[in-house]
């Protein structure tokens, strides 16, 4: 792989042509390779785990038919008969009972019903179930109004969820609370699953603090590892944290290689605006591939991408995809997620649709400038109307962590997009169920 590109500026010297968010997440896209190790993981496992093949299944599930309300269970072609009756109450004679787990063993015969609960197996015979509001019952007959049921009606049929010998769930697929549940309906007590990524991060500045150290004058404690250690682990990826490295080349080239020998994926943050590019390039050079990036986007103008090999540069053995984030705490996170975070998802092999992203009201005008794309921190909220409506954070200052904090979407305005006037629809991506 190759990490370059026609409009690949070196941070040192600002690029006229910053890289568009989409073409980097395309060169992006085409380093991937997901991870091919495969694991058996017992089912609750499984959970958040990205199948490693389709699982099929082994029975029809409903694996009978069976009724879906309380009622009585007969054979629908009385109705015929019913309606051919006018509007005399159809009768039957109620013969025995089906509960869950107690099926009525003999059939069903000309004149009579069942009395079902939901959940049991149609009786032989049946394919209808009138709902026990629906009869007046009197010993044991019951009569109701054949015009008010259809045949089939109430009747859940057997495979009719998931059918034998098809795929329930795709490979590919990251399990959820519904798949896992799926997957105990089909009996399945143990799934294939892709390993874990491995992903080491590590932070970068001479004026970085440590949580239960002293904060010294001009020092700021070190938050990126911890929104790193977050948004990592909500992926579900193994994570290793390295600390903080000090701004000297022999540290930071100890730590970037060490990190390539044990991940997949290495992200650092910060080190990588105008003048620190050079000095972390010269670091790469010997033992990477990598292009510093002038992206269109704000916040995030710089970001470092590419591949890392300990061993060497182009060395045939073990390498490790590069991400060189900005320092700057929001900075850190958009880029994350609007870069970083679908390499990782593609190289735990999953396929997914990406985050929900709606359209709702800008309650003020928003300023923009078109040529980069912008991803500001909103608050969305809903009106009694159903109507959304989404409204800038206080602060949109890339080092500001509390807009994060309080925010509850990114706006997102595209590339060519220009200024935005009050009540204009503009598009966000809620953090429920990203972060
Ligand atoms: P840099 O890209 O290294 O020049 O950093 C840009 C800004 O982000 C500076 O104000 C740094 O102090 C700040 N910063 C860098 N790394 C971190 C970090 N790990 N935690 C908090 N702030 C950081
Ligand atoms: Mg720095």
């Amino acid at each position: 792989m190759t990490i370059s590109h026609d409009t690949s500026g070196h941070a040192a010297s600002p690029a006229p042509n910053p890289l568009p968010v989409d073409a980097a997440r395309a060169i992006i896209r085409r380093a991937i390779e997901p991870v091919e190790m495969v694991e058996r993981v017992a089912l609750r496992a499984a959970l958040d785990r990205v199948l490693a093949a389709d699982v099929v299944s082994p029975i029809d599930v409903p694996a009978h038919d069976n009724a879906a309300m309380d009622g009585y269970a007969f054979d629908g072609a009385v109705l015929a008969q019913g309606l051919a009756n006018g509007r005399a109450p159809l009768t039957l004679v109620v013969a025995g009972e089906a509960r869950a787990g107690h099926p009525f063993e003999r059939g069903c015969r000309a004149g009579e019903c069942i009395r079902i609960m939901t959940g049991a197996p149609m009786p032989a015979g049946c394919d209808t179930v009138v709902p026990q509001e629906f009869v007046a019952r009197t010993g044991q007959n019951v009569a109701f109004d054949a015009e008010q049921i259809a045949r089939g009606a109430n009747c859940r049929r057997a495979g009719e969820d998931l059918a034998r010998g098809r795929a329930a769930l795709a490979a590919g697929r990251i399990v959820r609370a519904a798949d896992l549940g799926l997957l105990a309906s089909l009996g399945v007590a143990e799934v294939a699953v892709r390993r874990r990524l491995r992903v080491a991060f590590f932070s970068t500045g001479d004026e970085l603090r440590s949580v239960g150290e002293t904060l010294d004058t001009g020092c700021v404690y070190d938050s990126n590892r911890y929104t790193l250690y977050s948004m990592l682990t909500r992926l579900n990826v193994e994570v290793l944290d390295l600390g903080v490295v000090r701004d000297k080349p022999d540290a930071i080239e100890a730590a970037l290689r060490s990190a390539a020998a044990s991940a997949d994926v290495v992200l650092t943050s910060g080190g990588v605006s105008v003048g620190d590019a050079d000095f972390t390039a010269r670091m790469t050079a010997t033992f990477g591939d990598v292009a510093f990036w002038q992206l269109a986007m704000r916040p995030g103008r710089p970001l470092a991408f590419g591949r890392l090999w300990p061993a060497g540069r182009g060395a045939s053995e073990r390498s490790a995809l590069f991400f060189g984030l900005p320092g700057n705490p929001v900075a850190v996170m958009v880029t994350f997620y609007q870069i970083v975070r679908e390499a990782l998802v593609a190289m735990s092999g999953a396929i997914t649709a990406g985050p929900l992203q709606f359209a709702a009201a800008s309650s003020a005008p928003i300023k923009k400038r078109p040529g980069r794309t912008e991803f500001l921190r909103g608050v969305a909220t809903r009106d009694a109307a159903g109507k959304w409506t989404v409204t800038l954070t206080r602060s949109q200052g890339s080092g500001v962590l509390s807009s994060m904090s309080e925010a509850n979407c990114f706006i997102v305005l595209e590339h060519d997009q220009a200024d935005v006037v009050a009540g204009a629809p503009v598009d966000v991506i809620p953090f429920e169920g990203l972060m």
